[in-house]
């Protein structure tokens, strides 16, 4: 039995819960794997107490260059640690491991490190003005945190999530209080104890595994929270922004996504055929901008049908940590319910099931990759289905596939793939989407601003908007 970290972090020290504690599973094999520590009300009074506590005292009286220094250094230990970091996300949520080392991890250490280079260039203006009632003034802004940020995380990919959060949030000099999903705390937990290595003072990070409808909920009603940033569903995103409402808070809410690819006739078929594959089977879709519409233009369907059936059928799903691997289990058996009804349901609704379709026999929570042919109508084309799931939809024009691609409640990603320079500008334009890839399925990187229009949620992480995102500005006017 591996000893696991699964107390609560507060105020620099590790303490049970006072809600008692909740199983989670190794979604590979649906044993339990460890009983976490869930916090409860009182715990997350204590939290933001320690959390204002440090943004008023230590964490305020932190140097930015020492902010960033810290930020560095953390940065090198997840490093030190980035096979147990990546281990305990393979065994808690069964990415596969090349996908938790080559992917989640490598994203971690980058947004420490850019976030890290921020800390001591964050900045306002000098503003012009015409003066005041005849006097010449002088007046600036001043970027200063938003205060105790509440980071609310998802099972799908924690540690990368995390640090799109935390990252920003800590250069910025803002205290982060984290709630990671019940179904993966054990990597983020670990990562706690980096944080506490790294000599960060206590409350300016804490980490609080527990319930969403109790530690969540608790974070975003507690008056003393001055931001909540969520990444997951829609519904769940709708009762954070209300229960915001109550103290204001500012909010940044990344809901997934009902993501287009088109593949234009110019393109290169074959890799568009390859990229499209990666965009939907990729973590076994469970990826918020998972390329699940695939609008292709009619000369080229039956090619990019037919690639996407091999694409599905060379698919290895399994073990998560066998090298074969290249699927591993969705993350609980709710989810695998929730993905096999849609699957039902586009089959009730009279989409072509291309390949795939129902589960493998045996234990853990596999669903196997499914492509289906049909219109941008069916209930499997409209809802995010967070699973390995893709509909295939022909078009005739750009105008067609513009429509097609925007006709849809999300707005969160989208791929373009054509040779042709002005209609991959024209089209990229004219998508209703937070981000577009041309010629490559959803690149991501610390420098690039992320986040989705309509139901794909509310303001922007990463880049410098990450800091914007994180930072309110005050102007402050002297008169001359
Ligand atoms: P979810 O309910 O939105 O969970 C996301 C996070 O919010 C978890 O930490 C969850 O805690 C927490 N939470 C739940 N209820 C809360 C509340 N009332 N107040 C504050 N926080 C709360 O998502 P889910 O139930 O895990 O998955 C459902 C669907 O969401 C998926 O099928 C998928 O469509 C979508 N999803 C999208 C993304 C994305 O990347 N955008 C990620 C995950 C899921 P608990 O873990 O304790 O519930
Ligand atoms: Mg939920």
């Amino acid at each position: 039995m591996t000893a696991f970290t699964t107390d609560l972090y507060l105020d620099g020290a590790w303490v049970r819960g006072g809600a008692g504690t909740f199983t989670t599973l190794n979604p590979a094999t649906g044993e339990p794997l460890a009983e976490v520590a869930s916090a409860g009300r009182a715990d997350v009074d204590r939290a933001v107490a320690a959390a204002t506590r440090a943004l008023r005292g230590d964490w305020a009286a932190t140097p930015p260059s020492r902010k960033g220094a810290l930020l560095h250094r953390l940065a090198d230990l997840a490093e030190r640690d980035a096979d147990r970091l990546a281990w305990l996300e393979s065994l808690e949520m069964g990415a596969p491991a090349g996908i938790a080392q080559g992917l989640f991890m490598p994203n971690l250490i980058a947004s420490l490190r850019y976030y890290a280079g921020w800390a001591d260039k964050i900045n306002g203006d000098q503003l012009s003005t015409d003066g005041y009632f005849g006097r010449a003034t002088h007046s600036y802004t001043r970027r200063e945190p938003v205060g105790v940020i509440a980071a609310i995380i998802p099972w799908n990919s924690p540690l990368m999530i995390l640090g799109w959060k935390l990252a920003p949030a800590l250069a910025a000099g803002n205290t982060v209080i984290v709630k990671p999903a019940e179904d993966a705390s054990l990597a983020i937990l670990h990562l706690a104890k980096l944080v506490a290595e790294a000599g960060f003072p206590p409350g300016v990070v804490q980490v609080l595994p527990g319930i969403g409808s109790v530690t969540g909920e608790a974070l975003s009603v507690h008056p003393g929270v001055h931001k909540v940033s969520f990444t997951g569903s829609p519904e769940t995103g709708r009762r954070i922004l209300r229960n915001s409402a109550g103290s204001f808070k500012r909010t940044t809410l990344e809901l997934g996504g009902k993501s287009p690819q088109i593949v234009f006739a110019d393109a290169d078929v074959a890799a568009a055929v390859q990229g499209v594959a990666t965009g939907i089977f990729t973590n076994q879709g469970q990826v918020c901008a998972a390329g699940s519409r695939i609008f292709v233009q009619r000369t080229v369907l039956d090619d990019v049908l037919g690639g996407l059936e091999e694409a599905a059928v060379a698919q290895v799903l399994g073990d998560p940590f066998d090298p074969a691997t290249t699927m591993g289990p969705l993350i609980n058996a709710n989810q695998r319910e929730r993905v096999l009804g849609y699957i039902h349901k586009g089959q009730e609704e009279g989409a072509k099931l291309v390949v795939g379709g129902g589960k493998p026999d045996g234990p853990g929570f596999f669903v196997r990759p499914t492509v289906f042919a049909g219109t941008n109508d069916f209930t499997i084309a409209r809802e995010e289905i967070f699973g390995p799931v893709a509909t295939v939809i022909p078009f005739d024009d750009d105008a067609e596939a513009i429509a097609l691609a925007n006709d849809n409640d999300y707005g969160l990603a989208a791929t373009v793939w054509t040779r042709d320079v002005g209609r991959a500008h024209g089209v990229s334009a004219a998508l209703q989407a937070g981000a577009v890839g041309v010629n490559g399925w959803s690149p991501l990187a610390p420098q690039l601003p992320w986040g989705g229009l309509k139901a794909s949620g509310i303001g922007r992480e990463l880049g410098y908007e990450g800091i914007l995102a994180d930072t309110e500005a005050k102007t402050v006017t002297i008169v001359l």
